[in-house]
């Protein structure tokens, strides 16, 4: 009985003096103790993946028994890391930021910046990369942000800021666009601040649209420059055919393939001088996976033929390789049927198909609904490139909107355009049918941007350039 009050004692004695040593500077650990606010679609496991810290620690840090009760808003005390202070936060990294250019532009040791995102090598700052540093740096610049508010939506925010929720969804590195929460700070896409600190020299900026490439979409390049400069550049290991846009501006337009392995991609831009001088920049990009739906089919074996299907790919490749120096299109597309088909989709662009378990491909198109005979609308401004017929998309015509975009009209039953001609927005060109290897009427309509098909809806919803 006395060893126990003893104990107890001495226990009540050595809690006193721990606390009167964790209170006798007052608090100072804990007020500036870095921290990280949990972000919707954080889990325990990924946030300590990305600070670099141990679970178990950042567990123990922060008394949390079970992971999976964190909450979006709550924040967690980072452990392990010394010489900073407040919020850590994280914002994707530009086109054309550098471990160099981040460091100076937003005030921050190289080495620090290294540390917090376990740099290793500059390469490692790809544009698109999540970069952690403290919370008033991420706010300063490279992206407008704005805050979700009440029980908006991120698809009614995205629409009431102009933006598609999708790529908002995307740039904050959401799972989906349901999992933003009211009072979130999000990123938009679009015009970066002009402090933005980017490596390029005086007169020279690079802009790409999105940040992050998605599988299957339209995505822009925009380079300012002096009058009279050469603008070239490569995406992997396609050209990037640059057209003047305004004064001292050029853009280019590429697709990127909807079956691409998605990761890190070379993204190259040069600028010739009138004064012959050249700049040459050349940065990671991510590519990230776009939502698309997988189907399975089955169909009899005569009709499946991985082969033919890679020929008329390739002949629709070729076809739409050249980049037209003339811009034809103004605005956005038309639907090529008019409503209520419009809106009207039995198949959508990018579904994966696995046939008879054995071809693997995918959905080049949007399909519309239609009957044979429906017409088909030219949806923007053009010249025919090609009319013919095909074994696999049976009647087909080609159209070349200039600039290294083209749409084609499949499964037709009657072609009303030669090649050659020119079509303006809202021309008949032909009608619906059921020509080539279908199951019923219907028009399979291609979008095809830099030599790559591309979801077309995204030009029904948006200008471009
Ligand atoms: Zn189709």
């Amino acid at each position: 009985m006395k060893r126990t009050k003893r104990l107890l004692f001495w226990l009540l004695l050595v809690g006193l003096v721990g606390w009167l040593a964790s209170h006798s500077q007052p608090g100072r650990a804990q007020e500036t103790a870095p921290y990280y606010v949990v972000q919707p679609g954080d889990t325990l496991s990924n946030i300590a993946y990305r600070l670099g810290v141990d679970l178990q620690q950042l567990a123990q840090a922060n008394d949390i028994t079970d992971p999976s009760r964190i909450q979006v808003g709550q924040k967690l005390v980072i452990p392990n890391l010394e010489g900073v202070q407040g919020e850590i936060a994280a914002r994707p990294a530009i086109f054309g930021e550098n471990l160099t250019s981040l460091s100076r532009g937003l005030g921050l040791a190289p080495t620090l910046l290294a540390r917090l995102n376990h740099l290793v090598s500059p390469a490692q700052i790809f544009a698109g990369r999540s970069l952690l540093m403290p919370r008033a740096a991420a706010d300063q610049n490279a992206f407008h942000h704005a805050d979700l508010v009440g029980a908006e939506s991120l698809l009614a925010f995205g629409l009431s800021h102009g933006q598609n929720p999708w790529a908002v969804a995307l740039l904050n590195r959401l799972p989906g666009t349901w999992a933003a929460l009211p009072g979130d700070t999000l990123f938009l896409p679009g015009e970066r601040d002009a402090s933005a600190p980017v490596a390029f020299p005086q007169g020279v900026d690079v802009q790409v649209h999105p940040a992050v490439w998605v599988q299957g979409r339209t995505h822009e390049v925009r380079v300012r420059a002096p009058e009279g400069s050469q603008i070239g550049g490569r995406y992997d290991a396609q050209a990037l055919h640059f057209f003047p846009f305004e004064a001292e501006q050029w853009v280019a337009l590429q697709g990127v393939f909807a079956l691409a392995t998605p990761g890190l991609y070379p993204l190259q831009v040069e600028v010739r001088f009138p004064d012959g001088r050249a700049f040459r920049f050349q940065q990671a990009l991510q590519v990230q996976r776009g939502q698309y739906a997988f189907e399975r089919l089955h169909v009899a074996a005569s009709l499946l033929d991985p082969a033919l299907n890679k020929k008329e790919y390739q002949d629709f490749a070729n076809l739409a390789a050249p980049a037209t120096p003339t811009r034809y299109w103004e605005g956005r597309f038309r639907a090529p049927v008019a409503p209520p088909l419009d809106t009207c989709h039995p198949s959508y662009f990018g579904t994966r198909r696995s046939y008879n378990d054995t071809f693997f491909w995918y959905h080049t198109g949007l399909d519309f609904c239609g009957r044979v005979g429906t017409p088909i609308y030219a949806p923007a401004d053009g010249v025919v490139v090609f009319t013919g017929q095909t074994k696999i998309h049976g009647w087909v015509t080609m159209i070349d909107h200039g600039w290294g975009v083209y749409t084609a009209y499949c499964h037709q039953t009657a072609v009303l355009v030669e090649k050659g001609q020119r079509v303006h927005a809202g021309d008949l060109i032909g009608k619906v049918g059921r020509t080539g290897r279908v199951t019923g009427p219907h028009l399979h309509w291609e979008v095809w941007v830099g030599d790559v098909p591309v979801d077309p809806q995204e030009w029904l919803e948006k200008v471009y350039p």
